[in-house]
């Protein structure tokens, strides 16, 4: 449950604040485009079954693989461009705020570390 709270608490309302962070002018259109950053879970609808509760997005669908994470973190930190730098900026603590669900059902599952992070074995 406090999971779950803080899971979507990070999504959806304390990138309100990131978008505050970015440019206080601006926050509420910089939140939207935060907002559509979660356009990113659409990879899921590749998996079989699309929602599993217990499963760890990092490393397990495409674009959370450890192939294209870096790319959000380097884009975050190197773009120019105003809204795609605030996109990576997105993307980067999207992937975040699935890796701490992941860490937390680890904590939950008495496994290996790799059994939560099955996608990176
Ligand atoms: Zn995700």
């Amino acid at each position: 449950m406090l999971q779950t709270l803080v899971h979507y608490f990070l999504h959806f309302i304390f990138i309100g604040a990131i978008a505050y962070w970015y440019d206080k002018k601006h926050w509420k259109r910089n939140w939207l485009i935060l907002l559509g950053t979660m356009a990113v879970d659409i990879d899921h609808l590749l998996a079989n079954p699309v929602f599993a509760e217990n499963r760890c997005s990092i490393g397990f669908h495409l674009l959370h693989s450890e192939y294209v994470i870096p790319l959000y973190f380097l884009g975050a930190i190197f773009l120019k461009n105003y809204t795609l730098r605030l996109v990576a900026i997105g993307l980067a603590f999207h992937m975040i705020t699935d890796a701490i669900d992941c860490f937390w059902m680890y904590t939950k599952c008495n496994c290996e570390i790799f059994e939560v992070f099955q996608g990176l074995r």
